[in-house]
């Protein structure tokens, strides 16, 4: 059989550690695949993806910014979409079938429970959540934890955001359960009453980054999810293990999502050990994670 190609489609995408991951699987495997990177500008999106459906040379796809929305508004017109990317409104996996045909699901969420369950040791069902930030990554979590958490409280300092979140999933929740904060000031309060937080902002990326929270409000017991996968510690994380809270970055979402899309595309049972591994010598090169 001819040699199959995936790959990950954005913009920009050369730092991408998703070839990293998925090719030492394919490899582990003895599948004979290549995970290739696809640069596509978003007026070129469409027409990358007609290509596919026509010439059937990509077997599935990872799609990841600035394409996550677009991508989800082209398989509605020429493909189709799981019920979870449907209602989330973005995909970030598109299976290709052997006619041709296009389907996309989001594993962003199912990536970050995992590992949320499996790293953290958290389970969400019944417990009270704070999410700060309330863009893409944000909306993939809360949409896929749902109905399960007792509460979820959303903070973004872009207020429209938040109010977009709202508006948008709150119809998915039973009253009370989807809470936006729109005073920074009732942060410290808000995540008293929390189990765990979840930093869905981009602060941390940077080594120079501060922590989104000031370390005051982290007490002994509480856990905290950073969605920052690029270091080993961020200042969250370490003010976090000196408060005696419970604390990971966010590799192991990245890993999920990825041996999630694997599943979808392949059939198989990913090595989540093996593409764990993969992605952290990649980050290890890259001399992030000292
Ligand atoms: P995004 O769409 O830009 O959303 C982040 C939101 O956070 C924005 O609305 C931003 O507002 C807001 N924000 C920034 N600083 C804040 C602060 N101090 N307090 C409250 N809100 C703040 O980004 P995203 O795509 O959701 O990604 C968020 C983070 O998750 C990134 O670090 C990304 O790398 C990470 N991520 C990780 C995984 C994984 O697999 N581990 C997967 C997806 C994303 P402004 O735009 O006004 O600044």
């Amino acid at each position: 059989m001819d040699k199959q190609i995936y790959g990950i489609v954005g913009s920009p995408v050369e730092h991408s550690l998703s070839p990293a991951m998925q090719n030492a699987a394919f490899y582990h495997l003895k599948i004979n695949a290549e995970y290739r990177l696809f640069e596509v500008s978003a007026d070129d999106l469409e027409r990358f993806l007609d290509n596919i459906r026509l010439e059937k040379n990509i077997s599935g796809l990872n799609v990841t910014i600035p394409h996550k929305i677009k991508a989800k508004e082209y398989l509605e017109r020429k493909g189709s979409l799981d019920e979870h990317s449907l209602v989330l409104g973005a995909v970030n996996t598109i299976k290709v079938s052997g006619d041709g045909s296009l389907r996309g699901f989001n594993t962003d969420g199912p990536g970050f429970y995992r590992s949320l369950v499996e790293d953290l040791k958290f389970e969400p069902e019944g417990r009270n959540i704070f999410v700060l930030g309330a863009g893409g990554a944000a909306k993939a979590i809360v949409m896929y934890l749902g109905a399960g958490p007792k509460s979820i409280s959303v903070f973004d300092v872009d207020k429209k955001k938040a109010g977009e979140l709202k508006s948008h999933y709150g119809k998915y929740f039973d009253e009370g359960k989807l809470n936006i904060i729109s005073d920074a000031r009732e942060i410290g309060s808000a995540l008293a009453k929390n189990d765990l937080f979840v930093n869905a902002t981009p602060v941390g990326m940077n080594e120079s980054d501060p922590s989104p929270i000031p370390k005051s409000l982290i007490r002994p017991g509480l856990a905290v999810y950073d969605l920052v996968y690029n270091r080993a510690y961020t200042q969250l994380v370490k003010d976090a293990n000196a408060a005696k809270a419970h604390a990971l970055t966010g590799l192991g979402m990245l890993l999920y999502q990825g041996a999630a899309s694997f599943e979808i595309w392949t059939g198989e049972l990913p090595p989540v050990a093996v593409m764990r591994r993969a992605l952290k010598e990649a980050l290890t090169k890259r001399g992030a994670l000292r």
